[in-house]
C-alpha cells in the first residue's frame, strides 16, 4: 500500500507540474505549440499567463494545497478544522504573492477565506463554491481514509472542503476523488475505482447547499463511456469539446475521469494526455495522477519523471505519503474495534 500511497501524492504532483506550462491555454494554442500531446515537463514561456519563466517540472497550487491539506490532517489526528484550513489557505496565498507567484487562490476558495476572515460563521463560507478546488486538494484525505465505509468517507470530505466549497457539486467532485484515490489504495483497477467515485459523487452530491449544475456522478459515468474506444488523440478533442475542461466541478473532474478511462493501464500517458487538453489542465492532469498512481503505485510512472518533481519542488512526498498511510491504518483499528 505504500507505493499507492506515494503514487497518488507524485502521481499529484507529476500530472500538476506537466500541466503548469499548458494550463489556461486553449487546446489549438497548445497542439501548436507542443504537438497533439505533450512529451514531458516544459517550462512556462514567458507568455504563460498563470506560471511565466517557471522551471520545468515545476508544480503548482493544486500539489501546494493538496500538502497542506495533507499536513493539517497529519496535525490533526486525521480530521481538519475549517476555520484552521482557511487562514492556512490564506497564508498560503499571502506567501505565493510575496514570492511573485500569479498562482493564487481560485475562485471558491478565495471567496471564502475572505468571508471566514470577515467573520462570516463557516457554514455559510462555502455556500457557492462550485469550483473544483476541493477536489484538487482531495486526495490525502482519500489516502488517509479507507473506502469501505463510502458515507464515512463522504464525512471526511466535507470535513475537508465545505469551508470553501459546500455545495453538492463541488463536494460531489471532491468524494469523486478521495473514493478513486481510497479504492486505488486497496487494489482497485480504474474502472472500480471509478465504480466507487461514482457511487461516492451521489452521495456527495445531497452534501451542502444545492447550486444549479449538473449532476457529477451522471457526467463522471457518461464522460468515459464516450471516450471509450477512442484514439488518444481524438478522445482528447472529444473531452476539450464536449465533457469541458474549465475549472468548474462538472467539467474538469469527469474529464479527469474519462483521460483516465483512455489510458487505464498508463498513468504517464494518462497525465501526458490530461495536461495536452486545454483549460485548467494542470488540475485535470493533478487529480487524473493522483487516482493512476494510487492504483498502479509509484512505479507506474518514469523514475525520471519522479526524480524531477521530487528534485524541483521541495516537498517530502514521501514522508507525506506515509503519515498519512499511518492514519489509515488508525481508522481501520478503530472500525475493527467497533
Ligand atoms: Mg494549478
Amino acid at each position: 500500500m505504500d507505493t499507492r500511497a506515494r503514487g497518488a501524492l507524485y502521481g499529484l504532483a507529476i500530472g500538476d507540474a506537466l500541466g503548469m506550462p499548458t494550463q489556461s491555454l486553449s487546446r489549438e494554442r497548445i497542439v501548436a505549440r507542443y504537438g497533439a500531446r505533450l512529451t514531458g515537463f516544459a517550462p512556462g514561456e514567458a507568455d504563460q499567463p498563470i506560471a511565466p519563466n517557471m522551471r520545468a517540472g515545476s508544480v503548482t497550487d493544486d500539489t501546494e494545497q493538496a500538502v497542506l491539506v495533507g499536513r493539517l490532517l497529519v496535525d490533526g489526528g486525521g480530521h481538519i478544522a475549517p476555520t484552521h484550513l482557511a487562514s492556512e489557505l490564506l497564508a498560503w496565498e499571502k506567501a505565493m504573492a510575496a514570492r511573485g507567484s500569479l498562482d493564487l487562490l481560485g475562485p471558491s476558495t478565495k471567496r471564502a477565506v475572505a468571508a471566514v476572515a470577515a467573520g462570516v460563521p463557516v457554514a455559510e463560507t462555502g455556500r457557492y463554491g462550485d469550483t473544483n478546488g476541493a477536489a484538487m486538494r482531495v486526495a490525502p484525505v482519500g489516502i488517509a481514509v479507507p473506502g469501505e465505509d463510502l458515507p464515512a468517507l463522504v464525512d471526511r470530505v466535507v470535513e475537508a472542503s465545505a469551508v470553501s466549497h459546500n455545495t453538492g457539486v463541488a463536494l460531489a467532485a471532491a468524494s469523486a476523488v478521495a473514493a478513486a484515490v481510497s479504492a486505488g489504495l486497496e487494489g482497485a483497477t480504474v474502472e472500480l475505482a471509478t465504480r466507487h467515485a461514482i457511487d461516492a459523487a451521489r452521495l456527495g452530491a445531497r452534501r451542502g447547499y444545492w447550486i444549479a449544475g449538473a449532476d457529477i456522478a451522471t457526467r463522471i459515468a457518461w464522460a468515459t463511456a464516450l471516450v471509450g474506444g477512442l484514439p488518444a488523440d481524438v478522445a482528447a478533442e472529444r473531452i476539450y469539446q464536449l465533457v469541458g475542461t474549465s475549472v468548474h466541478s462538472t467539467e474538469s473532474v469527469p474529464a479527469a475521469f474519462a483521460v483516465l478511462s483512455v489510458y487505464p493501464d498508463d498513468p504517464w500517458q494518462a497525465v501526458l494526455l490530461a495536461a495536452s487538453l486545454g483549460g485548467d489542465c494542470d488540475t485535470i492532469a493533478a487529480m487524473a495522477g493522483a487516482i493512476a498512481g494510487a492504483v498502479h503505485g509509484i512505479q507506474g510512472f518514469p523514475t525520471a519523471a519522479v526524480d524531477t518533481v521530487r528534485d524541483i519542488n521541495q516537498l517530502d512526498l514521501d514522508r507525506l505519503a506515509g503519515q498519512l498511510l499511518e492514519l489509515r491504518g488508525q481508522a481501520q483499528l478503530n472500525t475493527t474495534k467497533v
